[in-house]
């Protein structure tokens, strides 16, 4: 997720923020903030704001790092299930990578993603790290 300066300040909302869509047409709800319903294209949207405490549904290691991430290896990459009912993906941190779960309930974090720019400026997004009291399924 290498961004210049401009496209990254035009959606840093998004990236500092779990931003959800929800359609007032069909009630459906979508992770990002969009202009239009991903379901039934309908404009009649509002835009709110996750509680960002979720549930990992699924997860896998990785042992690739991206150009310039903050990455440390190997890292886990999870599916997580929002208490808002939408699936996103997003990287786990502050557990170690055998220690991930199905099930495991993680609360979304503001992390670095990259700092070597070479504009110096540094990049931040957010991640999800386990939250005091987990759960298994
Ligand atoms: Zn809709």
């Amino acid at each position: 997720m290498k961004l210049s300066v401009p496209q990254f300040w035009r959606v840093k909302e998004s990236l500092y923020e779990m931003i959800l869509t929800r359609c007032l047409t069909c009630g459906r709800v979508s992770v990002f903030k969009r202009p239009v319903c991903l379901y039934c294209g309908s404009t009649k949207v509002v835009h709110e704001k996750s509680q960002g405490v979720g549930v990992v549904e699924s997860f896998t290691k990785v042992y690739y790092k991206q150009d310039s991430s903050e990455d440390r290896l190997p890292g886990t990459v999870a599916v997580v299930r929002l208490s808002e009912g939408v699936k996103i993906v997003g990287e786990v941190v502050g557990v170690k990578v055998d220690e991930v779960r199905e099930g495991m309930v993680v609360e979304a974090v503001l992390r670095r993603y990259i700092s070597d720019d070479p504009y110096g400026v540094i990049y931040y997004g957010l991640k999800f790290k386990p939250l005091k009291q987990n759960s298994t399924r």
